[in-house]
């Protein structure tokens, strides 16, 4: 039987999310978080595993609506934050529209269900090219516009007052996707929610040190949250995660001075690398940092040969690279490493 013909068109057109896994000892690639949280034999006693999970996650979206100082009917939780971007597709549907280069679920996610996907690329600043999307706004009225910032893989926030534009003259839903906005110096959007009702704000736990727990957050408007809370599968994050999420949003001390750690490691590791020649690192907002280097195959592969994994990501960004930040100790060696394969 062949198969292929009885898949969706779509579907068999996809390319698979790209998350291999590679044999490494110094891994900076997927910009988690280089810093685990202990988790306590405590929080998974809690569980009674005879159970479903709560399917609201009443607990944590307390926890959480406290730290965002939203309400909690303003919060939908998440299999992490690709599980709210499905959600949002499939709840309002297509055109789709983002700015190239971008994070790849909002196109693999739209593909998958079958909805137009409407591509614009960033300006040579990596900023969005307004004018284009302003345009593509206005002739093809897209119902979900993705607006990753800081974004993901060239690391910069965008500017607002293009954002801003953006939500004003869109008809459709317009998600600002803040997944690195705890490692950035700029305002968030979520201030703006009261104001803008089509303005939707995704957050995850997964670049804080909590990727292995799967969890995401979408703030909206309470309608926009009962609309999308009708596609969502029922016991969407499971109980030990909810309970060990519970614990480590306790300690926000130690989670903020993590974040403080990588944000300094950042401007180190950045300003340390404007030194090598041959390699051209991008301003970022985010826990990664973006590099341009002649042999990008041949960077990759070498730092790989010492066990240093990093993401090639030249297909999206002609010649680029991206690290993300690791321990201080991590960063030193690939630092070391860089510098002696120029
Ligand atoms: N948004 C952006 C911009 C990302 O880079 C990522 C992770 N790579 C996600 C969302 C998804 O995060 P998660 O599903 O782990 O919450």
């Amino acid at each position: 039987m062949n198969i292929e013909r009885i898949v969706k068109k779509n579907v068999s057109l996809l390319r698979a999310y790209n998350a291999k896994y590679i044999p490494c000892s110094i891994k900076l690639d997927a910009n988690e978080s280089p810093y685990s949280i202990n988790v306590t034999a405590k929080a998974a006693a809690k569980i009674n595993t005879n159970r479903y999970p709560d399917p609201e996650a009443r607990e944590l979206k307390k926890i959480i609506a406290k730290d965002l100082g939203v309400n909690q009917d303003n919060i939908l939780q998440g299999n992490g934050s690709d599980e709210l971007i499905y959600y949002l597709i499939t709840t309002f549907g297509g055109p789709v529209l983002y700015a190239v280069p971008t994070f790849s679920m909002y196109g693999i996610i739209s593909q998958a269900l079958g909805e137009e996907k409407i591509e614009i690329s960033l300006d040579r600043e990596f900023d969005l090219d307004i004018g284009k999307i302003l345009s593509a706004v206005k002739k093809e009225r897209p119902r979900v516009i993705f607006i990753s910032s800081p974004n993901n893989p060239t690391g910069n926030c965008f500017s607002s007052d293009r954002i801003f534009k953006i939500i004003k003259k869109s008809k459709g839903i317009v998600v600002v996707d803040e997944a690195y906005q705890p490692f950035s110096s700029k305002r968030g959007f979520l201030p703006l929610l009261r104001d803008y009702k089509n303005l939707v704000i995704l957050r995850t736990l997964s670049k804080i040190g909590l990727a292995a727990l799967r969890i995401g957050f979408l703030i909206a408007d309470a309608e926009i949250i009962r609309e999308v809370n009708k596609v969502r599968l029922p016991f969407n994050v499971n109980s030990l995660s909810q309970a060990v999420a519970i614990e480590a949003l306790k300690d926000k001390k130690l989670l903020n001075s993590f974040i403080r750690t990588i944000i300094s490691e950042r401007e180190r590791l950045y300003k340390e690398m404007l030194k090598i020649k041959g390699i051209k690192p991008f301003p970022t907002e985010a826990n990664f940092i973006l590099f341009k280097t002649r042999d990008p195959e041949g960077i990759y592969n070498a730092l790989l040969k010492r066990g240093v994994l990093v993401r090639n990501i030249s297909d999206l960004v002609r010649n680029c690279l991206r690290v993300t930040i690791g321990t201080p100790e991590e960063n030193k060696v690939f630092l070391k490493t860089l510098k002696g394969l120029k």
